[in-house]
């Protein structure tokens, strides 16, 4: 295996949980083999009994238990009765739209019967659920959550410009009541995990109990060992910025591996295989797990910057990581990923999140010690953005989502019948057929006068860095601008590029909720099919080659696609935050339960209707944005 002179290892640092049914202790776990302990795990799984165990005897046939003991069959029937108290599970899938899913759903070849299509068939009988403008990601969680538009909360983007910067549009304070504040007022438990901009910043961010979403900045780092070498390694501690601790990484000549830490010392390590040590750090004040990642490759020149979704992934709680930890749930980055092509690593990074998560919500179900969790699963949006009619790539999407439809199934067994249960998405996707550079749209004299971004199918105009609230200079004709953008054509398609364009202090503006100053200039919203991105090529229609995706072989034949963009690859993939009243960007919703069951079907119209409607069917208050 160690033929090359060099071992490079590549360290990231995440925060981890461990699940129910190991007797390794967290120290003795350091060390421990994962596919070890996986087999434990699986010779411990009784058989299934009891009442769900006919609706469970389809799945188990294909359910071979994974690496983490909280999703294990022996799990399952200890989460199934304890969770009584539980009211209502409210699940966000991301980009949840049957018609783009379905040819792939369709080829599953046992598809469950609680799973994706069982969740398809329920949508149907429901309205398409319109959801606000901008409709991307974060926006839409936080309009939905907060029952506010977007003029209200002012987050317009996953990456949103304040007028002096570019700031995680997830992590941005926003001005509006959650729900999930709101019910932790009235007294309610609450738990969420991974529901975007619920990560802990402040109460009203917070859950009682639950994990959040990424925390960006969690790349990895790259150091290569020499044979018979030592190297000390400063690891930044991510959950304390400004902290560090040092690794100190040995490489034998015969290859093997060892590395003393600062908990103590680790080896000998098998190269190619994750190693994974735990500390404990404190984040938000709150204490909580933390890992470094150790990946030995024996002096491979792989894309190691495939590696880098690796996350900090922190917990709110005290109690639920201590309870995730005992129990062994367990997140690292590099746990599933093995030096294999773009998509089969973009798939298994998603994976391994997907199953964390899992894990750790089959946990608040089985705690039994809560009235509502809100849960999100980024997986569907993430398969169209990156494979939207992808025909090359079907095989690979289709096993994907049977694991993920057997995911899903296992999570919705788990909840008890008592307890309501909502489903829906956040935004529809286009297939992108053509990519456009934002600055042959807005002329560059018109852009030397504003700061252009682009949130995928949208373009927005705002005043030029510094005071948002800045009017256009006279000279600056937003109308006669926004004029031109409406009536551009694209000359391929004969169509309009733009399906509605909107400025900022219009009636049309506040029709769509979009109020207030901290708003663009200009916000125009594009028609099916059309993606935007902002760049200085001197071109309108932009080259879609996305390299990594180019099969190898035949990424020889496209020498210059990186370099210049000359060539149009026709790589498939999705979008969104195009105009609201697209068919396209409407989403799905799933109503099914003793109380939200009797919401009538014609009354939910759009997502802004939906927490008003749940919380009067459970008898809740609704957070203050969308009170009588
Ligand atoms: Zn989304």
């Amino acid at each position: 295996m160690l033929s090359a002179k060099h071992v490079t290892i590549l360290i990231s640092t995440v925060v981890y949980f461990f699940a129910n049914c190991s007797n390794v202790s967290p120290l003795d776990r350091r060390a421990a083999d994962p596919d070890k302990r996986a087999k434990q795990s699986q010779a411990n799984a009784p058989e299934l009994t009891g009442p769900k165990a006919s609706s469970r005897a389809a799945a188990k046939a294909d359910t071979k238990p994974i690496e983490w003991c909280g999703v294990t069959p022996a799990a399952m029937k200890s989460i199934y009765g304890k969770g009584q108290r539980l009211k209502l599970v409210w699940i966000s899938l991301d980009g949840f739209q049957p018609t783009a899913l379905e040819p792939w759903i369709s080829k599953l070849p046992s598809p469950h019967p609680k799973g994706l299509s069982w969740l398809i068939k329920k949508a149907r009988g429901r309205n398409d659920l319109k959801v606000i403008n901008p409709t991307v990601t974060a926006p839409s969680h936080i309009s939905t959550i907060t029952c506010s538009g977007a003029g209200v909360h002012g987050i317009l983007d996953n990456t949103s410009w304040t007028g002096t910067e570019s700031v995680n549009g997830f992590n941005r304070p926003y001005q509006a009541e959650t729900w999930i504040a709101r019910l932790r007022k009235q007294g309610l438990r609450v738990g969420s995990a991974l529901y975007p901009s619920i990560d802990g910043n402040g109460d009203e961010r917070t859950a009682d109990v639950g994990i959040t979403y990424d925390v960006p900045g969690s790349s990895p780092q790259i150091v290569t060992v020499a044979k018979g070498a030592t190297s000390e390694v400063m690891i930044p501690d991510r959950a304390n910025a400004g902290k560090s601790f040092n690794v100190k990484v040995t490489v034998n000549s015969a290859g093997v591996v060892t590395a003393e830490t600062p908990w103590g010392a680790v080896g000998p390590m098998q190269v190619a295989k994750p190693v994974d040590l735990t500390f404990k750090t404190k984040m938000n004040g709150v204490e909580r797990l933390a890992a470094v990642s150790l990946m030995l490759l024996a002096n491979s020149p792989a894309s190691v910057v495939e590696v880098s979704p690796m996350q900090v992934m922190p917990a709110f709680g005290k109690d639920f990581v201590e309870t995730l930890d005992r129990d062994g749930v367990f997140f690292s980055g590099l746990r599933d990923y093995k030096m294999q092509s773009y998509t089969e690593s973009y798939l298994a990074t998603m994976e391994h999140r997907r199953k964390f998560a899992m894990a750790a919500e089959l946990e608040m179900v089985r705690r039994g010690d809560l009235d509502a969790l809100f849960l999100y699963f980024e997986d569907l949006d993430a398969l169209l953005h990156g494979f939207y009619r992808d025909a090359a790539n079907e095989k690979l999407i289709v096993d994907y989502l049977s694991r993920f439809d057997r995911d899903i199934a296992k999570l919705l067994e788990s909840i008890p019948p008592t307890a309501d249960l909502v489903v829906l998405g956040d935004h529809g996707m286009s297939a992108i057929a053509y990519v456009l550079n934002v600055r042959k749209i807005l002329t560059e004299e018109v852009a030397s006068k504003g700061y252009i971004t682009t949130p995928g199918g949208a373009v927005y105009f705002y005043p030029p860095q510094g005071d948002m609230t800045k009017d256009a200079p006279a000279g600056l004709d937003l109308q006669k601008i926004a004029d031109r953008l409406r009536n551009l054509e694209l000359d391929i398609t004969g169509k309009k590029i733009f399906a509605k364009v909107i400025v900022r202090g219009t009636k049309e503006a506040a029709d769509e909720g979009l109020v207030g100053k901290n708003l663009p200039w200009i916000m125009a919203f594009a028609n099916d099919g059309i993606g935007f991105k902002n760049s200085v090529e001197d071109r309108l229609l932009l080259a879609r080659a996305r390299w990594a995706k180019i099969p190898e072989k035949l990424q020889s034949k496209y020498p210059d696609t990186m370099n210049n963009g000359n060539l149009v690859v026709p790589v498939p993939a999705g979008q969104h935050g195009h105009f609201n009243g697209l068919p396209q960007m409407r989403t799905k919703l799933v109503l099914e339960g003793p109380r939200v069951g009797k919401i009538p079907p014609a009354s939910i119209e759009k997502t802004l209707q939906l927490v008003p409607a749940v919380a009067d069917a459970e008898g809740w208050q609704r957070p203050a944005g969308c009170a009588l």
